[in-house]
């Protein structure tokens, strides 16, 4: 995705205005300090940061690693899955979620969606077998999947639910936030996610605190607090740099979720007038319900000849995942029976969203979406 904000056109996503220019002179700041006090590894602005990102997700534990796909590796191993388990995931979801599960020894086993993108519960519990060790639900766009049927079907069968919330930082089901259904929930703070480090960056929540303090050990070559080494671990730590970078951000982070939303409120009432356009909501929005909008995905006829139209007008688009479910991915061996994912992925189109979008020009994407299939 290289992007570039020439006047008149609109990119699919601002890396340098959403990542980094507003806070320059800050995170230019917290750079000499901690330069010059030689804090990178384990410090302070970490404890800090994932204090606050447990309390703001209100999960007892949070434990900051390299990157969430590490933190799914690392939750799936304090679970202890591994050769001979499969671990149930969605077709739709970043390679990451498979990857981690694939990592461990174990198989994934990819299931179908239902029509809003999210994973499909009845699927699940039809994928689960004498082997099936865990569920691993992708909180999909910055929405909730329905965990009330997934926690359901994961106690049931007395296997351990942890979330891909890589994309929902902030998302509510019911009252509650991921990290505090299963075992364990993991946020990505890549640079394009809701909140962005300037690198690679995730965290871990969970509830239990044995499974925190086995976390812990994970990311940090099995070394306990006080440097001994327990067991075999993994390098996989948030930077200290990266961790005061986020606790800057952070601060702004309701705000820029506010602006979203708006962005996202106006897409769908334009949008809503357009018959061969869908905006996929989801199924199941117990009260209190919030979605994030990491993305804006909608489903639209004739996809292609849409994004090229868009194209020509300069505004970018996006296809999730190159257009592809996992399940269609042969040469990762995920074959698996998914006709409402294949429905979806024939459709889907992600539109520009982040903040620094103005309302015009979300106004001009509207209009060119009009536009087109007036004129088809
Ligand atoms: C971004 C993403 C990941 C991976 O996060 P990284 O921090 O880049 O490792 C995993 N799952 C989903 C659904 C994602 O969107």
């Amino acid at each position: 995705m290289t992007v570039l904000n020439i006047e008149g056109e609109v990119p699919f996503f601002d890396y340098p205005g959403e990542v980094y220019e507003p806070w320059a002179d800050e995170l230019h700041e917290i750079l000499s300090e901690i330069g010059g006090t030689g804090a990178f590894i384990l410090q302070n602005h970490l404890k800090q940061f994932e204090r606050d990102v447990a309390r703001y997700q209100g999960a007892g534990f949070a434990v900051g690693v390299g990157n969430a796909t590490d933190g799914l590796e690392l939750a799936l191993r304090c679970v202890d899955i591994g050769p001979g388990d499969e671990v149930v995931v969605s077709t739709h979801t970043f390679v990451a979620t498979a990857a981690a599960v694939q990592r461990t020894g174990a198989t994934p086993i990819c299931v179908d969606i239902r029509e809003d993108g999210l994973i499909d519960p009845g699927a699940v519990e039809r994928a689960i077998g004498p082997n099936t060790r865990c569920i691993m639900p992708t909180q999909l766009n910055g929405a909730m999947c329905d965990m009330h049927a997934l926690s359901r079907i994961a106690d049931g069968a007395g296997i351990p639910l942890i979330e891909d919330a890589a994309q929902s930082l902030g998302a509510d089901y019911s009252g509650k936030r991921c990290g505090t259904f299963g075992t364990a929930a993991v946020i990505s703070f890549y640079p394009a996610k809701l909140l962005g480090c300037l690198g690679d960056g995730g965290v871990v929540l969970t509830n239990d605190e044995s499974i925190a303090a086995h976390l812990a050990l994970l990311r940090d070559h099995g070394r306990d607090p006080s440097g001994v080494v327990v067991a075999w671990g993994y390098n996989s730590r948030l930077d200290n740099l990266q961790a005061a970078f986020l606790n800057i951000k952070f601060q702004s982070y309701e705000a820029s979720l506010s602006r979203r939303s708006q962005h996202v409120e106006r897409y769908e009432s334009v949008l809503s007038q357009v018959r061969e356009v869908d905006v996929p909501r989801p199924l199941s929005r117990p009260e209190p319900w919030r979605s994030v909008h990491q993305n804006f995905e909608v489903l639209v006829e004739r996809r292609t000849e849409l994004a090229r139209h868009l194209r020509a007008a300069g505004i970018a688009t996006g296809v999730q995942w190159g257009g592809a479910g996992l399940h269609t991915m042969t040469q990762l061996g995920l074959k698996a029976d998914c006709p409402v994912a294949d429905e979806y992925f024939s459709k889907s189109l992600m539109l520009p969203l982040y903040v620094g979008l103005t309302v015009d020009q979300v106004d001009a994407v509207c209009r060119t979406i009009a536009d087109f299939y007036g004129a088809g």
